[in-house]
């Protein structure tokens, strides 16, 4: 097979793990071409974004230091990985080169004391880049013959919009096949850094946060690769969230449009554009534990198993967030109040997670993150206070519960099922959202019901039962 496979921080965040992820793809590469994505070691991008915020506030000696100390991770790392000598030898001196350009950078931003959209993408971009070098180098120690490469070196053109870039699918297709096709040719595995590429000017780009999904999943579709595998430390996508049930499940396999349901509902994190690459050519995807390779996680497909269908999949819950009820005699009828409302958020960044409008028009619900809650607030009420809005209600610590699976589409009695299981548990439902789509039935409840009515919802539709 052809197979792109692609590795979480959390999968390489030690020497062992680095370790057992090259002896996995050692053998993995015997029956397969392969080509491996991976992301920073956990916690690294982090540090990155840390260090912009601290040439902003002119703290440079603290910015120094945080770099000296990712440096110092993966020097540590590199010297635990490797048995042989010259092999250490070789990748400490790797690591030594893109370390000199990050400390220049560095140096260079700190000189200006600004930072671009430009230039933080190209500073958050050094955790994949020496994360390439980790295990491209364990590869060889091991006798696998094995090439690190950026997403710039592999070819990944996007347009220039930093922080949120996209491929440029025609031109990367293009660069990323003449690349590899020789590599695999000689059975040489590429290990290509995750969440960055480079516009056409040859400035590096980022994809956003959890972004190496999307680089593995254009790279697979470049490649026509038969199926790719994103591998973290969860088994697959659950029936519900383990933490909150406690007999949730994996799922076997789902649809690419319930995965994309359920990685916006945040039960596994997925970059959002993740599943984009696919759609066209159709190409499967497993999510699967890199420290339980035995199992074969859940395997998500553009043409799921008729036996798989059932009416829900999986209950998960967003916690910790505030609802703004929003009222006013003056909205009725009056077109433009929403985008007013909407506009008025937009503006000073807070993202919206969730609407409810009444027919009445008189309220509309907005649920936001607890921690947009006091910006939201203070927001809507110095612009649209006593105009269009005569009072706004805050509710803090709501949930979202949504219901997810393609089997609700146009089943009757989904919604009347799940408000009694609901009403059972005497928790109060704030408010309802279902899309036309008919996906996901969503609602918020307060958060101290949560647990109860997930796991009445994973009792009511069987969930623990479901494979
Ligand atoms: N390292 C990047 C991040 O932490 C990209 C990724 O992990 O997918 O967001
Ligand atoms: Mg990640």
């Amino acid at each position: 097979m052809k197979l792109v496979v692609k590795f979480g921080g959390t999968s390489i965040s030690s020497a062992q793990k680095i370790r057992d992820v090259a002896k996995y793809l050692h053998s993995l590469s015997k029956k397969n071409q392969i080509i491996t994505v991976c992301s920073a070691v956990s916690g690294v991008t982090d540090d990155l974004i840390e260090i912009s915020k601290l040439i902003q506030k002119g703290n440079k000696d603290q910015a120094n230091k945080l770099t000296k100390k990712i440096i110092q991770k993966y020097n540590q790392l590199a010297k635990d990985s490797i048995k042989k000598s010259q092999n250490r030898k070789k990748l400490l001196d790797k690591l030594d080169s893109v370390s000199v350009e990050l400390e220049e950078l560095l140096h260079g931003m700190i000189l200006l004391g600004e930072v671009t959209p430009r230039s933080l993408d190209y500073l958050i971009s050094f955790g994949e880049r020496l994360s390439i070098n980790l295990i491209a180098f364990t590869l060889l120690d091991l006798g696998s013959k094995s090439i690190p490469l950026t997403g710039k070196e592999i070819g990944i053109v996007t347009d220039s919009n930093f922080g949120e870039a996209r491929p440029l699918m025609d031109t990367t297709r293009i660069r990323v096949s003449k690349t590899t096709e020789p590599l695999l040719a000689k059975k040489i595995i590429p290990i290509v850094g995750g969440f960055s590429g480079a516009d056409q000017h040859g400035s590096i780009t980022t994809f956003g946060r959890g972004g190496s999904d999307y680089t593995a999943t254009t790279i697979a579709s470049c490649i026509n690769a038969d199926e790719i595998w994103l591998m973290s430390d969860v088994d697959g996508l659950m029936t519900a969230d383990p933490k909150i049930v406690k007999n949730a499940k994996v799922l076997n396999e789902v649809s690419y449009v319930e995965a994309i349901e359920m990685a916006l509902f945040g039960a596994k994190q997925i970059h959002p554009r993740t599943f984009e690459p696919l759609l066209s050519k159709k190409i499967p995807m497993r999510i699967r534990n890199t420290f339980n390779t035995e199992n074969l996680g859940t395997y998500v497909t553009a043409s799921p198993d008729i036996a798989t269908k059932k009416t829900v999949k999986c209950v998960s819950a967003i916690r910790n967030n505030g609802l703004i009820d929003v009222r006013g005699g003056s909205m009725v009828g009056a077109p433009g109040t929403a985008a007013k409302i909407f506009s008025t958020l937009a503006e000073v960044g807070v993202n919206i997670m969730m609407i409810s409008q009444s027919p009445s028009e008189s309220s509309i619900s907005i649920v936001v993150k607890k921690t947009d809650l006091d910006k939201a607030v203070s927001a809507l009420e110095m612009n649209l206070l006593g105009k269009i809005i005569k009072k706004l209600e805050v509710t803090t610590d709501v949930s979202i519960i949504a219901l997810i699976g393609s089997g609700m589409r146009g089943t009757v009695g989904v919604a009347s099922r799940v408000f009694a299981a609901v009403e059972k548990k005497g928790v109060n439902v704030v408010m309802i959202a279902q899309g036309s789509s008919e996906l996901n039935i969503a609602f918020v409840v307060k958060d101290s019901g949560c647990q109860s009515v997930v796991q009445a919802l994973h009792d009511e539709f069987e969930l623990a039962k479901i494979n």
